[in-house]
């Protein structure tokens, strides 16, 4: 899978971007991640990439052209695989969830464009953009963490690049329950005991524990996943 990240801070994507198991993705091939500097399609001398809106108020609006011309730019790389989606990252859009995730997995190429400041030219979103994405209901002071969140939920769900140790598809989520709680060596701490059951050796109890202790806590928790 290629991703494309159209941002005016390419510094702030990249280190989340390099480590641990999406870095690991991306040294083995797995995962093509290319970042795009807006500011080298920003306007004149100062390469202006941003301006104030129309009808006043405050903030200040990235402007329609450089981000025109970035995408254009970024299109015409590597024309083989053309893009699926062109992801504005915005808190006002469906919450991302991992049935998202999932289904962006099928994709080959996805463009994601981190806004900043109040927003984005609203053309852009109108002309060009073909999916919007939030990561919360809660506001960000740009689309930079946003977009790492998405490219490394999506990242280990590439066949590959999780190992079986991490397995994703038993995390939360994936069957519409949260994860069961999870325990390591030592055995007690402090007064503090691992359920027997985890440490009986026996499969079958093992299993049926962790589907009682997910449904639990989903129940507790998150009552509305279970349509409660
Ligand atoms: N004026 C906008 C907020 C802009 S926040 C509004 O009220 O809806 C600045 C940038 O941060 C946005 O362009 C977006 O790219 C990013 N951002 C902030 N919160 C986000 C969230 N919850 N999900 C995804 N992107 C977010």
């Amino acid at each position: 899978m290629r991703i494309d990240i159209i941002t005016a801070l390419p510094h702030l994507v990249e280190s989340p971007l390099s480590h641990s198991i999406v870095g690991r993705a991306r040294a083995a091939g797995l995962l093509d991640v290319h970042i795009h500097d807006l500011r080298s399609f920003g306007l004149g001398r100062y390469r202006q990439i941003d301006d104030e809106p129309y009808g006043g108020g405050a903030g200040m609006v990235l402007k329609v052209e450089p981000l025109f011309d970035c995408l254009k730019a970024v299109m015409a790389e590597s024309p083989d695989i053309p893009v699926d989606e062109v992801i504005y990252m915005t808190p006002d859009a469906q919450v991302l969830t991992q049935a998202t995730v999932n289904g962006l997995t099928l994709k080959s190429r996805l463009v994601v464009i981190a806004g900043h400041y109040k927003g984005i030219d609203q053309r852009v979103r109108d002309a060009v953009v073909t999916m919007e994405i939030s990561i919360g209901d809660y506001v960000l002071s740009g689309g930079e963490l946003p977009a790492c969140v998405l490219v490394d939920a999506l990242a280990r769900l590439i066949p590959g690049v999780i190992t079986d140790a991490e397995s994703a598809l038993t995390d939360s989520f994936q069957d519409g329950l949260l994860d069961a709680p999870m325990y390591t060596r030592p055995a007690s701490y402090r007064g503090m005991d691992v359920p027997n059951v985890l440490l009986s050796g026996n499969h079958e109890f093992i299993r049926e524990w962790r589907e009682r202790m997910r449904v639990e806590k989903t129940r507790r928790i998150r009552p509305d996943m279970l349509g409660d």
